[in-house]
């Protein structure tokens, strides 16, 4: 288990361990669920969308220690952001873990993700959280699957 060791900054164990915006909105405007079947993470996202910017989101559900700190970080993250905004991060996150380049700073805090890009089973882990994310936004009823 050195491999995950090495993975598991610090940030990562803080949010593994104190996962921001945990738990579910009572009204929620969108809502979804998301299944990594490699690992068996589970997860579920309610977001209250005003305009076109997530004015709230909290996400529920049980995995690994990356997929719940990915998720716990994303929610910290995208809270404010416009809907084009979250998409062009989750391109930029996606970059990131599985290139390790972090890019021109727009990650910010997402940046601590970087060591999963050497570790190609771990990305789906990582990532989950922004497949379910994006299936929430744009609507579809079904659960984001990482495969
Ligand atoms: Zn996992």
């Amino acid at each position: 288990m050195d491999d995950l060791r090495e993975l598991y900054q610090e940030v990562i164990l803080d949010h593994n361990q104190n996962p921001q915006n945990f738990g579910r909105l009572e009204a929620a405007t969108h809502s979804g669920d998301g299944y990594n079947p490699l690992c068996g993470d589970r997860l579920s996202l309610t977001l209250d969308v005003r305009g076109d910017s997530v004015n709230d989101i909290r996400f529920s559900g049980s995995g690994c220690a990356i997929s719940k700190a990915s998720a716990s970080i994303m929610t910290t993250v995208v809270k404010g952001k416009t809907v084009v905004e979250t998409e062009s991060l989750f391109d930029a996150f996606h970059k990131l873990v599985t290139t390790g380049d972090a890019g021109d700073g727009e990650l910010g805090k997402l940046a601590v993700m970087a060591g999963v890009h050497k570790y190609p089973v771990r990305v789906k882990c990582a990532t989950l959280a922004w497949h379910t994310l994006k299936n929430c936004l744009s609507g579809k009823n079904e659960v984001a699957k990482t495969e």
